[in-house]
């Protein structure tokens, strides 16, 4: 038999190997095998069994790691897709479908060393003191790590082996699992109550689980009407539409023919709960799952790597530490040690565990039976890979979905654009909550104009007079106040601070950045530049002070210090999130009262359930929305609405400030409505007039290098390649090349040409063949990114 491998080296092929008789019964597809390869022996993985081998004198396999096959052929089959759709090199996929601390070949599970009491025969004989002590332990807890008696008794090996040569004891080895949770006590949840909209979606979800057709009622029918005719009206314009991922290659023909033809296939099997903050979006995501382990089947849950805090994971081992569903949850995330990935990971391999919950990369999780996938805050940018592959897991769930028969679920308060699109294109069904799962009020939101705070000649004030009041007046009522400044207050766009004007590119209708340096405007999409104007090019403002440099959350922090000094303000930002245990030590402060103004950035934006917070206060919302990304927009309303949703999750009612430059512009104004329907029409409008997504879909090229010269050279060479290759697409937008933002402390130049195109599927494809033909300068590396999320 020849086994056809693919190296884990970088080489896009695969290699005929022969399966010496001795390893006939471990080599199988999926097996990880380690062969011969020049001198070399490396690491790669069986993607075919074949008969015979169009090469003469195979070299043999040289051993098979691990026990079980790791890559299912399932996961290989989605590891390929990923390879083909993202553009990168199968191995490359490849790699990136198995934590490392299982590709590792020494990895395995942590044998100790236990010690076991027998049973006595008759009489116990006299033992020495230290011995008696231990004989005293062992008879309570029976069996225990070695390590953990000789602590406990405070004393050592030697005490022990005298009593195993009296034969009271046996010591072993034992496997040990490494638990990371095992330290906490996890009570057991009880389903909870559904209120009449949480009970509609999850009627909705199990009816396509038990293989129906799925009948939405109100309050879907209320809100998808609007949408859905703004859809057929944008279809009227556009010729192909924006396809999902899933639409893209021969390996998912069903949906091509399921959107084609409705009537004769199931239904969609992928949904978008959308549901307002507090809405109780967990509670249907716990029980579909539990509907899934009923039908005998597991379920994999991706939560952003910042919501994957420990009460997030409680919550889903509490509702399956006991009862007749009783099975482990396996946590996979990057803060675990390599040995907990690996025990984790094998749990599920061996069905052990029927749930994974994890942040992106658990994606890949090796659950078998697959059930249902759960991808919560479906919006979230983390879930796209920055590296190759740069793959967006909430975009593979659904193909793996397809590809297993599995429904999958996307959760938001704040839906993607690209998510709610693909509902009024009927691939996904919108489920909505429209209303908090307790019966609280949303918070009231206030914007503030600060153009009417800025007197010329002074610097531009943190805090407006009605911020700096609220604040005042929570912290004397014993209330607690969040102050949110987005990445850190650095601003790359050019901002009059008197009227609000932004300086935006007249091609690409983002905001240009701002290069300190050079002093001039450039757009990093297309490469237009501008210089910096000396006086605000506004007729009706003519203000000369139009440059002001960005703050910090370290100065509003000190700005509070002296506005309210009796207050105790803390911050918290990326340079505390980098140490753990203070990140984890000051939300605990801040849970239970010690602080009483929190100051940080996206961070807190996310998920924290606080009771006693009751005014969340953003101190430039311009900052997030004139970051020059067509999505600063979507971005900023996401951001708003879901730092509104950290207001008032108690009894009394919320207030949010949002403070800006821009008040009127329709991310704020929407945000400030609670009003997501409305902003989707709006956004829609300009994505389509400029085919970003998901109007059309998007390649990004960046090369990078030391030498700007070469830089730029290799980009121009790129773009007359591309236009040869890809440039005959119908509707093919080339843009660029265009020196990219520079990050500060950056020793690379960066150039960027994106590609937009309406499908993607022709694109990538040709990009690959393109890609591989190509010759760069040794010191110059390109990267494709399709489908970016990431454009600043
Ligand atoms: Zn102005
Ligand atoms: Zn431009």
């Amino acid at each position: 038999m020849i086994a056809r491998v693919t190296l884990e080296i970088a080489l896009r092929k695969e290699f005929d190997y022969f399966i010496p008789p001795e390893l006939a019964d471990q080599v199988d597809v999926g097996s990880r095998v380690q062969v011969p390869f020049g001198a070399r022996k490396v690491l790669g993985c069986v993607t075919g069994l074949a008969e015979e081998s169009a090469h003469a004198r195979l070299k043999p396999i040289l051993k098979v790691i691990g026990a079980q096959t790791l890559v299912t052929p399932k996961i290989l089959k989605l590891a390929r897709w990923i390879g083909e759709y993202y553009c990168c090199a199968p191995e490359t996929a490849l790699k990136s479908v198995l934590p490392e601390a299982v590709r590792h070949e020494q990895a395995n599970w942590r044998e100790r060393l236990y010690v076991r009491a027998l049973p006595v025969n008759g009489e116990l004989p006299k033992l020495p003191k230290r011995q008696k002590e231990v004989w005293r332990i062992l008879e309570e807890r029976r069996e225990l790590p070695l390590s953990e008696l000789l602590a406990l008794a405070k004393t050592t090996a030697a005490t022990v082996r005298g009593l195993e040569d009296k034969g009271l004891v046996a010591i072993a080895p034992e496997i040990s699992e490494r638990d990371p949770y095992a330290r906490d006590h996890i009570l057991p949840s009880q389903t909870l109550p559904l209120n009449p909209a949480q009970s509609s979606a999850l009627a909705a979800i199990i009816t396509s689980m038990d293989g129906g057709k799925s009948k939405v009622q109100s309050p879907k029918s209320k809100v998808q009407s609007p949408l859905q005719s703004r859809v057929q009206s944008l279809e009227s314009k556009v010729q192909s539409p924006a396809e999902r991922p899933s639409g893209t290659t021969p390996q998912a023909p069903v949906t091509e023919h399921a959107t084609r033809n409705t009537q004769h296939v199931s239904p969609p099997s992928t949904f978008l709960l959308h549901g307002v903050t507090g809405s109780g979006k967990t509670e249907v995501y716990l029980q579909a799952i539990a509907h899934a382990l009923e039908q005998g089947k597991g379920a994999i849950v991706l939560v952003p790597e910042i919501s994957l805090t420990p009460q997030t994971v409680e919550r889903f081992k509490a509702r399956f530490s006991s009862g007749p569903l009783q099975t482990l949850v396996a946590v996979l995330h990057s803060h675990l040690s390599a040995g907990e990935r690996h025990d984790e990971w094998h749990k599920i391999r061996q069905g052990r565990a029927r749930i994974a919950i994890g942040a992106r990369s658990a994606i890949f999780a090796p659950v078998e039976p697959l059930g249902l996938i759960v991808v919560d805050e479906e919006h979230e940018h983390s879930y796209k890979q920055e590296e190759a592959p740069r793959y967006h897991a909430r975009d593979v769930a659904i193909v793996r979905g397809q590809m297993e028969g599995a429904v999958v679920v996307l959760g938001s308060a704040t839906p993607s654009l690209e998510s709610y699109y693909n509902c009024g294109k009927g691939k996904y069904t919108l489920l909505q909550l429209p209303e908090r799962a307790d019966d609280k009020k949303l918070p009231v939101v206030r914007v503030v104009d600060m153009r009417q705070t800025v007197r010329p000649g002074k610097a531009v004030p943190l805090f407006s007079p009605q911020l700096k009041e609220a604040i005042a007046r929570r912290v004397e009522q014993k209330e607690q106040v969040i102050l949110f400044l987005n990445r850190r207050g650095y601003s790359s766009s050019l901002q009059c601070p008197l009227c609000g004007y932004v300086a935006e590119c007249p091609n690409c209708s983002v905001s240009l950045t701002y290069h300190r340096h050079e002093q001039k405007l450039c757009c990093h999409i297309c490469a237009h530049t501008a210089p910096v104007p000396a006086v605000c090019p506004n007729a009706k403002c003519r203000n000369p002070a139009i440059r002001y440099a960005g703050v910090g959350t370290q100065k509003v922090e000190a700005t509070l210090a002296k506005l309210f000094p009796q207050a105790r303000t803390v911050r918290m930002d990326s340079d505390v999130l980098k140490r753990k245990e203070d990140y984890r030590r000051i939300l605990g402060d801040f849970r239970v009262g010690k602080i009483d103004i929190l100051v940080g950035t996206q961070m807190i934006a996310k998920g924290l359930h606080f009771p006693n917070v009751t005014l969340v206060g953003i101190i430039y919302a311009d900052l997030a929305l004139h970051q020059p990304d067509f999505r600063a927009g979507e971005r900023t309303f996401q951001l708003l609405t879901q730092v509104a949703g950290r207001a008032g999750r108690g009894d009394i009612e919320g207030e949010v400030f949002v403070q800006a430059f821009t008040p009127f512009h329709p991310a704020i104004q929407f945000a400030r409505r609670h009003d997501f329907e409305g902003f989707y029409q709006q956004e829609m409008e300009f994505r389509e007039q400029l085919k970003y997504p998901p109007a059309g879909r998007i390649a990004l090229l960046t090369l990078k290098g030391r030498n700007e010269e070469k830089v730029k050279f290799s980009a121009d060479y790129l773009k007359r390649e591309l236009e040869k290759a890809v440039g005959d697409i119908k509707g093919l937008v080339l843009a660029g090349p265009a020196p990219a933002p520079l990050l500060r402390a950056e020793t690379y130049y960066r150039y960027q040409i994106m590609l937009r195109a309406q499908r993607m599927a022709a694109l990538s494809q040709r990009l690959a063949l393109l890609i591989r033909s190509l010759t760069l300068p040794e010191d110059v590396t390109l990267a494709v990114d399709i489908d970016p999320v990431d454009l600043a």
